[in-house]
């Protein structure tokens, strides 16, 4: 019983936090397309709580994820707000990793004549798995391509498998932005994204990106108050996941896996951050997963 009354304490608790953050969306308009300050033509696509890079030349547009997962006219809404942009063409497409969340809807961009770049393994995956709302890369990228369009030079770069084994980093190198989707949550405790981790890889991912040159970073999920991700942001994240790696790795070699972990594993230096109270699972299952199994 009295384990009970906690469960029941906590989900309260957890509904009361979560009460006002839900009110605010609600007032959100659906989708949104802002400009990037500071720079000539970098901007940012929001449909609900994901949301995408475009960059607009004066040769045509560099689109990338037409999130639209679960909504069937995302991506002719995402052309849409391109066009009350500019009347260039799209010219490419580009995929930040295979996750449906992220790419389904490209059609609308396929039949503005748009070309779709994906890394290679994404490509390889969607080709199995034939999901009717996405669209098959024409291209695919290995470790390295660099876009040049209009005076824009857009880098696509494979740096190891993090958040998934098919994750591209764009990086503006003239405008020191780049666009990471779902391995470097802003502001906000890992979630769902930990499904299918590669929790040390995405250790060494993040170390890398750190190194590189770049000030702001554009998440594929809004950060607080829509901010963008900075390199605190990416060592902070390194910082948790280290923290929780290194206590359910004691725990998991104890013997505590799967059950007991997953049901009392706590990081309270986090608790006040979104997404805490849903996401503790999924990270204890992940990594009892990697130290209670070897996977
Ligand atoms: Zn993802």
């Amino acid at each position: 019983m009295p384990k009970t009354f906690v469960a029941c304490a906590a989900t309260a608790i957890a509904l009361t936090f979560a009460a006002p953050a839900i009110a605010q969306q609600a007032q959100r308009p659906q989708i949104a397309t802002t400009k990037v300050e500071g720079t000539e033509g970098v901007y940012i696509f929001r449909n609900g709580n994901h949301q995408s890079m475009f960059v607009v030349t004066k040769d045509g547009v560099i689109a990338t994820d037409p999130v639209a997962y679960g909504r069937p006219t995302g991506g002719q809404q995402y052309v849409d707000e391109i066009k009350k942009v500019t009347d260039k063409p799209i010219k490419y497409l580009i995929y930040s990793h295979h996750h449906f969340d992220h790419i389904a809807g490209g059609k609308a961009f396929k039949d503005a004549g748009a070309r779709v770049i994906a890394h290679k393994r994404a490509t390889e995956r969607l080709k199995g798995l034939k999901d009717p709302h996405t669209v098959i890369p024409d291209e695919s990228v290995g470790d390295k391509k660099v876009i040049k369009l209009g005076g824009t030079t857009l880098e696509l770069l494979y740096l190891g498998r993090n958040h998934s084994d098919s994750t591209l980093v764009m990086r503006l190198p003239k405008e020191k932005i780049v666009f990471i989707v779902d391995t470097i949550p802003v502001g906000a405790f890992p979630g769902r994204g930990f499904i299918d981790i590669y929790p040390l890889e995405t250790e060494t991912f993040i170390q890398k990106v750190i190194a590189m040159d770049w000030e702001r970073m554009i998440p594929g999920h809004p950060g607080p108050g829509d901010r963008l991700g900075t390199k605190d942001d990416a060592k902070a994240v390194l910082t948790l996941m280290q923290e929780a790696s290194a206590e359910i790795k004691k725990q998991a070699q104890d013997g505590k896996c799967w059950d007991a972990v997953e049901k009392d594993f706590q990081m309270p230096k986090y608790a006040t951050l979104p997404g805490y109270q849903a996401g503790l699972g999924m990270v204890a299952r992940r990594y009892c997963g990697l130290w209670g199994r070897g996977t």
